[in-house]
């Protein structure tokens, strides 16, 4: 620990250095981590088993890429460099990152804390409000990631519970290889009152912006329709007539006016049900596009990210479901993970050898099968139907 490490500065001289040679079939990828230095135990807890399990095979060593919104201790330093078998670069999070747009009112911000405080997780908290705006719309334009297409976010005390041998199991590789954008192991069902305007914020910008969306989307995935007999019916008087090719010029008008519907009716909702982010990979070009960055400048352009508390989980969600097919999510079915009380365990057979978990376990709690089993089943159908 040279004294070029003391301070605030970011390691991009180590990181471009790395990057200059990297290897060109290997994923430009690295291991992300935001953490404060009291987290250092819990990092190494995770790190020690991402590294048994995956990293320090020689086909992975990916680095690690922490993040801090003040300066990382010389300790912290010190001693997760030395956890791991690729290097560790360390950054701090600009302020003007982790802190509040000129638009929103603090006093009330404040006091809408104090309201929220015992009414849901992290009600009171303004520094997870921070957290969680960062990781909507600031993460993948930290200095220390510039030149890396991919990343992989790990928290503290999670667990991976089965070793990902070779490149077979290697996300990155998996979804660079089959042109995917977002991973995921566990969905979750947001808690409502965190996000009362959040969907409602977002059919504005889908309404004023047709042109992001992309074609094939799944937001068919994410959203109830609370009036599902009235779209049937109209589905159904679409499908009425038709040539050999079939099309028909009658199917143009109701198509236009359920797609109207989805982007502005209240009788559409989100589901709440959404990609649990504190496991995530992701392809960073994604979240750098040009549809991400105007979703994400809206929503921050609106108050909730302060006066409610959404979270990056359900924002990043439903990004993807406006700005991604259903091929370009990948279901990580091969990674045992742990994160407090719920789990994800490959369930077939042939994985129970390199597993240290049980799938049963993924039925514990029990209190959410509505977003584990219809949101998985949902978004299968679009894939299926893509196919
Ligand atoms: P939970 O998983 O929703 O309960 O939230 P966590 O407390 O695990 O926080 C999510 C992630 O953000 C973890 O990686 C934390 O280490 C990190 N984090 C949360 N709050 C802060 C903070 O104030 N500063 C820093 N540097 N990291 C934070
Ligand atoms: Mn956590």
């Amino acid at each position: 620990v040279g004294p070029r490490r003391l301070g605030p500065v970011d390691d991009l001289a180590d990181a471009r250095a790395l990057l200059a040679a990297w290897p060109e079939d290997k994923p430009r990828a690295c291991i992300l981590i935001l953490a404060r230095n009291s987290d250092l135990d819990g990092v190494l807890r995770s790190v020690k088993q991402l590294e048994r399990r995956f990293n320090a095979q020689p086909s992975a060593q990916y680095p690690y890429c922490y993040l801090n919104d003040e300066p990382f201790s010389n300790e912290f330093r010190a001693v997760a460099a030395a956890a791991t078998v690729a290097p560790a670069f360390f950054g701090l999070v600009p302020a003007a990152h982790w802190s509040y747009p000129p638009h929103i009112n603090t006093t009330l911000a404040a006091e809408l804390r104090s309201a929220s405080r015992r009414r849901m997780p992290y009600g009171g908290s303004e520094s997870y409000r921070f957290m969680c705006r960062y990781f909507s719309g600031f993460f993948f334009d930290h200095p220390l990631l510039e030149g890396f297409e991919w990343y992989w976010r790990v928290e503290p005390d999670v667990h991976f519970m089965c070793d990902l041998p070779g490149i077979t199991h290697d996300p990155f590789r998996h979804m660079q290889a089959n042109n995917q954008s977002l991973a995921w192991t566990i969905v979750m069902e947001e808690v409502p009152s965190t996000i009362p305007s959040l969907w409602p914020t977002m059919q504005r910008w889908l309404a004023a912006n047709p042109h992001h969306v992309v074609a094939g989307n799944m937001l068919p995935a994410v959203i109830e329709d609370s009036d599902a007999a009235q779209i049937g019916d109209e589905a159904a008087a679409a499908e009425e007539g038709g040539d050999a090719a079939g099309y028909d010029s009658r199917h143009a008008l109701p198509l236009l006016r359920l797609q109207q519907q989805l982007y502005s009716s209240s009788r559409f909702k989100f589901t709440g049900c959404h990609f649990w982010s504190n496991f995530e990979v992701g392809r960073l070009a994604f979240f750098r596009s040009a549809g991400y960055r105007s979703f994400f400048q809206h929503l921050d352009s609106d108050t909730g990210f302060f006066y409610e508390r959404w979270g990056d989980a359900p924002v990043h969600t439903l990004a993807a479901a406006a700005l991604l097919t259903p091929e370009q999510v990948y279901f990580a079915r091969d990674i045992g993970y742990k994160h407090g009380s719920w789990s994800y365990c490959p369930s077939q057979p042939a994985d129970r050898p390199r597993c240290d978990c049980h799938p049963a376990w993924n039925a514990v709690p029990l209190a959410q099968p509505r977003c584990q089993l219809d949101f998985r089943t949902r978004l299968h159908a679009l894939q299926r139907a893509e196919e």
